[in-house]
């Protein structure tokens, strides 16, 4: 008898639709700032694997403990604190290029997860405002502590 091979489907075609449903709410109630604190690369992953049952809801420290609270709400589990041991609710803050200081060695680029800075190698690089979403990545990516965080 012939051994047929089934193809192996995407990862992204098992995921039923009522969990992707559900990733899509739990994503939407998230900060968006793209930061990983919750040890994920983003806010979508960590929303997929907390409608897979594979997360809690206590990840997110921007979101702080009124976002927790509203993805426990969301899947109908109980409510708990945001982990302080992954980082500390804050303001919503902006990054801001001290731009007597930048040398133009781009690291910042390569860091932010949002695209928010301009700047060619050995130009003065600045941070798009409005697409900023105070990750605070860029900030240890400096190798000459150019960056400092803002009121948003
Ligand atoms: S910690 Fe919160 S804001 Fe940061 S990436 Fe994770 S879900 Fe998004
Ligand atoms: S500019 Fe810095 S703080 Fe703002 S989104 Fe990019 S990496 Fe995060
Ligand atoms: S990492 Fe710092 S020095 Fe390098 S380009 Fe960005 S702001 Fe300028």
């Amino acid at each position: 008898m012939r051994n047929e091979q089934k193809p192996v489907p995407s990862h992204s075609s098992l995921i039923p639709v009522a969990t992707a449903d559900l990733t899509e709410r739990l994503d939407r109630l998230l900060p968006q700032t793209q930061c990983g604190q919750c040890g994920f690369d983003g806010c979508l992953p960590y929303a997929q694997a907390m409608a897979c049952g594979e997360a809690g809801v206590d990840h997110c420290p921007p979101g702080g403990d009124d976002g927790a609270r509203a993805l426990a709400r969301v899947l109908g589990v109980p409510p708990l604190p945001y982990d302080r041991a992954r980082g500390t609710h804050k303001p919503a803050m902006v990054a801001v290029v001290v731009e007597a200081d930048c040398i133009g060695c781009t690291k910042c680029i390569q860091a932010c997860p949002v695209d928010a800075i301009i700047g060619g190698a050995k130009q003065m690089h600045v941070v798009i405002d409005p697409l900023c979403t105070g990750c605070e990545l860029c900030v240890p990516a400096c190798p000459v502590d150019c960056i400092v965080m803002e009121p948003g």
